[in-house]
């Protein structure tokens, strides 16, 4: 579901979780590896935010999103990330 972030104007998608929430995400897709341990987040094709590395060598677990609250400018106006 395309749509435009009504903060900053960016494409976004709306992406839906297994427990049917939507995810407001940036709309390229971008290569993760997914590591429990990882500091960065990412939202999978099947909605689901899981911790990965985006700087990593060798394969991809799989192509995700950013959440659009994690890189929008106007981030404030977004629900923050629990700490
Ligand atoms: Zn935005």
């Amino acid at each position: 579901m395309a749509a435009t972030c009504k903060s900053c104007g960016a494409p976004i998608v709306w992406i839906e979780s297994p427990k049917h929430k939507w995810i407001p995400c940036d709309e390229g897709l971008i290569p993760y590896l997914e590591d429990r341990s990882g500091k960065d987040a990412v939202v999978t094709q099947r909605g689901e935010i899981i911790r990965c590395r985006l700087a990593f060598d060798g394969e991809p677990t799989g192509m995700g999103r950013m959440a659009h609250w994690a890189t929008c400018p106007n981030a404030d106006q977004h629900r923050r990330k629990k700490a």
